[in-house]
Formats: C-alpha cells, structure tokens, sequence
C-alpha cells in the first residue's frame, strides 16, 4: 500500500460543491452537493493520522474519526457505515447541520495549518447517504428482546439517539410526540435549504426497521398523562426541547410585521410540507427586512426571508463578527446570498407608522470591552442612535426550556431557568431527581445542537439500560 501520509500535499481540501446562489435562491433544496466515491476517498487520505486525533475529543458525540476515515480510503463503505453509528444514531444529520469549523474540523491538526482541515462532516454524510441508498441497515440480528419497555417524550434528535440505543439494547422504544412527523427541530426548525425532510424520512424508516414505535400526535399531558408512562413503562425519557422565545422587550414588538423567530421558521417549514404558497404574512417580496439577532437561527432567518422574496435582508448583531455566536459557513452562505451584515448594533426600538406597521429599527453602536471570561461585552455608544427602515423584523435572541407542568407534579427537579436538573445526586448520568425519569437535549441544555441532544440520548439509553438490565 502507498504512504498516504503526505496526501495533504497533493489533495486540498475541498468541500462538495453547493448549488450556484442564483439557482438556490429560488428554492428551498439543499444547497451542499453530494461527494462521488472518488471524492470521498481522496478526502479521506488527507488525514495524516496525527496520533493524537484531537477531532475526536472535540466532536461531542466522540466519533473514531480517523478510524472511518481508513475505512473510506480503503472503499469499505458498510463498515464504515457501521463504525460511524457505534458512536451516533444520526450520523448524516450530523454530516450536514453540525457547525464542523467550531468542533471536530477546528479541531483537526491540519486546520492549524496552511492546508486545511480535513473535511469531516461531509464524508460523514456522504457515508451515511451511500450506505443507506445501497441497503445498509443496522444489523439487530444478535440482540436478544429483554421485555422492559420505555416510553420516550419527543421525536428530536435527544429522543430518537436514545431509541436507537435502547433497541440495540434489547429494550422496546416508544416515542410520543405531539406533532404528525418525527424530527423535532430538525423537521420544523432547521431549514430544508440545511437539512432536506427526506432524510429525516429515511432515519424513521431505519428506526421503525429497529423496532422503535412511534406514537404521533400525541401530546403528553393532554392526550395522554404522563403518569399513565410512568405506570406502564419501566423507565421514561424526557426530550422535550427547549421552545420558549427569550424576549429582548423591544417596545414596537406588538407591531404587524413582527415576527418571532421560531413561529416563523415553523410556520414557512409547515407550509412547505403542505406545499401551500406563502400565506399573506411570509409575502416578503419588495420588502425590507431586518433580522435582529447573530446565531444560527438568525442566519436562518436571514436566508429563509431572501427565498421569500425579500427585497433586502439586513442582521443586526450587537457584537463583532468574530463573536457571533452562529456558525462561520451560515454566515458566509447568508452573505453569498445577499444578507447585509450590521455589527455592533444594539437593537433599541420597533417604530410603526399610524397603521400600526414597521417602519424602522431604532439602534445604537456599541463598542466592545473584555467581560473578564474572554467574551466581548457590548456597551452602548452614546450619540450613535440612528434608523435602519424596514417592512418586517424578525427577533431570533435564542430560547429557553418550556417544562411542562407534570414534570414538577412528579418530583422532577428544575432549575431556575427551566432547565431539567440531571445527574445532581442521581446515581446515574441522566437520570433526573425521579429515578425513573431521564432526561437530555435542549430541556436539559437550554437551545443548543443537535449533536449535544443526540449525545445526551444516546447516554441517557445506557444508563437506562444500566438501571433496568442489572
Ligand atoms: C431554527 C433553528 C435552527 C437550528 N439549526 C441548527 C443547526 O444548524 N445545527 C445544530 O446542530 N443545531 C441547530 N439547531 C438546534 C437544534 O435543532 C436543537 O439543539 C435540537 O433539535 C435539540 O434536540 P431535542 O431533541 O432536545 O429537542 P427538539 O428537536 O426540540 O425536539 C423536541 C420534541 O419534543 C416534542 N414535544 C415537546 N413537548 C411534548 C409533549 N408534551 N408531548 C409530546 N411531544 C412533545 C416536540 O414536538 C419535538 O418534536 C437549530 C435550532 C433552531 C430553532
Ligand atoms: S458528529 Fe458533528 S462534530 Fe462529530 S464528526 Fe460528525 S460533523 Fe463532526
């Protein structure tokens, strides 16, 4: 076999290759190409193998990346495949919506060089892909059914990596969620132009090939309490998210042609689904937007309102461009298709005509000071107060947890914020103040990632498995 070693030398990096900006505008696709086989491999070879794969401690779900990226080199796609779900149940969600440039790709040895990173994220989801088109299929052939049954709340990615596991386990997975389709977020948050709803289609099809049972449509606490869980399960899962807006009180947020963040994204995800028009509120054409907000949900907002005709999109972010908190390729994909950027602008204001719509964004600049833990801290300017004209605003400040009630009727511990407590004096990782209670993903987070919820899952299964297999 030749010395791959040095392929970084020959071989840049290269990512596949997105759909040109005018084309994507136009809909809601996926903008991020596939990888050919060849691609993939060459890819793959440029991992120099560094002995100390830092990838790995940096990616939350701690793939062996350099493991599967030999397996790719030497064309071994199934076993790659197979390798790749040791570690996560959802590997080409990951593959597409994790922000790589702040975990296992940042981390990469070649990243602290001229050459670059390799590309991990999108062998991962090529992999993936391949391998579920060809027939690949977890094999559950060796499990034995152990007859303890747990019941799962939410269909995101928390939920559905602690079913993955618990099957392999031998233990039966019942996932009830209150909407019509699994994904969660994942489904009616993140965009189709990041994460296209087939795919989550087909992880429901490899989950159901499991043995996972999903119960739709039903929302625990309403159409069924969750007392009636605990009574005929012998453990429970709690994943519910985190869906509570953060309200910056802007006064003028009561304004027609304000919008919510989530609502929104929500709102246009559901009506692509139904393939309806955009109702009279998502009727962006000829009109000027203002995105108030710097994270990921933002840079949804942002290119979510391009594709609806906006006639300009302008993010307000009250720090500099290096602290956003959004990942560095959404921002870069919201400036390739037409997102102006304003930084250090602190929000002050909605302002509305006499017919009670927008007019205007009042902001303030702020200048930056260290907060002492190495963060930015924005202070305003005095003096610097000026009008951005806008027809829409769109806050995205982030969310908190929504507990709902029988959470706390049940003796489940919650913190100030909302945040289910885990772990504290549990003996179990997961495992909240009711010992048959688990938890993980953003109830127990706040609003995260996606590769956070599915590490929480996943865990929560093994301690789950743990307490009831002993
Ligand atoms: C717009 C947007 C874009 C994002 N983009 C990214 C991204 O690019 N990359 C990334 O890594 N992360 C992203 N995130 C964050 C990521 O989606 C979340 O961190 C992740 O989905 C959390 O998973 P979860 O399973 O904890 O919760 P969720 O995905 O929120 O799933 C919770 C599920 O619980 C169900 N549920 C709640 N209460 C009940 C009840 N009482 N009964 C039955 N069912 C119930 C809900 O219907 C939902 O299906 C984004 C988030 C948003 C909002
Ligand atoms: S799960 Fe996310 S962080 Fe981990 S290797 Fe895959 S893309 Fe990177």
């Amino acid at each position: 076999m030749p010395d791959k070693t040095f392929q970084f030398l020959n071989v840049q990096r290269q990512t596949p290759r997105t759909v040109p900006v005018a084309i994507r505008v136009l809909g809601y696709g996926e903008i991020a190409g596939d990888f050919g086989s060849s691609q993939a491999g060459q890819q793959a070879e440029r991992c120099i193998d560094c002995g100390n794969p830092y990838c790995e401690h940096a990616c939350p779900v701690h793939n062996y990346i350099p493991n599967w990226l030999k397996l790719v080199q030497d064309g071994r796609l199934m076993e790659a495949a197979t390798l790749m779900h040791e570690t996560n149940p959802l590997p080409e969600i990951c593959g597409r919506v994790c922000p790589q440039d702040r975990l296992c790709e940042g981390a990469c040895t070649l990243e602290q060089t001229a050459f670059g990173s390799v590309t991990i994220g999108s062998i991962e989801r090529w992999v993936t892909d391949e391998a579920l088109r060809q027939g690949w299929r977890p094999d559950l052939s060796g499990v034995q059914e152990t007859g303890k049954r747990v019941a799962i709340v939410g269909a995101g990615p928390a939920g559905l990596a602690c079913a993955d596991r618990l099957r392999r386990a031998g233990i039966a997975a019942d996932i009830y969620d209150r909407q019509n389709e699994i994904g969660g977020l994942l489904t009616f948050g993140i965009p189709p132009f990041k994460l296209d709803k087939g795919v989550v289609r087909t992880r429901r099809e490899v989950l159901e090939g499991m043995g996972v049972r999903f119960l739709l449509g039903h929302e625990v606490g309403r159409d069924i309490e969750f007392g009636q869980l605990l009574d005929d399960y012998d453990a429970v899962f709690v994943g519910t998210g985190a869906y509570t807006y953060v309200d910056a009180q802007l006064p003028g947020r009561e304004l027609h042609g304000v919008h919510d963040a989530l609502p929104f994204l929500i709102g246009n995800t559901e009506r692509l689904l139904r393939d309806d028009p955009p109702a009279h509120a998502f009727d962006f054409r000829g009109k000027h937007v203002v995105v108030l907000g710097g994270g990921d949900t933002g840079m949804d907002c942002n290119r979510t309102a391009v594709r609806l005709g906006a006639a300009s999109v302008t993010c307000v972010y009250r720090r500099d461009e290096a602290n956003m908190p959004g990942s560095a390729r959404e921002v870069k994909y919201s400036r390739e298709e037409g997102v102006e950027f304003l930084f250090q602008r602190q929000p002050l204001a909605i302002l509305g005509d006499d017919q009670g719509k927008v007019r205007a964004v009042r902001v303030i600049e702020t200048a930056l000071t260290d907060d002492g833990h190495g963060r930015a801290r924005p202070q305003n300017v005095p003096g610097t107060e000026y009008e951005i004209a806008a027809d829409v605003v769109i806050q995205s400040f982030g969310f908190l947890p929504s507990p709902p009630d029988w959470l706390r009727s049940h003796g489940v511990e919650l913190d100030r914020s909302g945040r289910i407590v885990t772990g504290k004096g549990a003996s179990l990782p997961h495992q909240s103040s009711h010992p048959r209670i688990f938890a993980g993903g953003d109830n127990v987070r706040g609003a995260d990632l996606v590769v956070r919820a599915v590490y929480d899952g996943r865990e929560a299964a093994s301690s789950i498995a743990g307490m009831l297999l002993v």
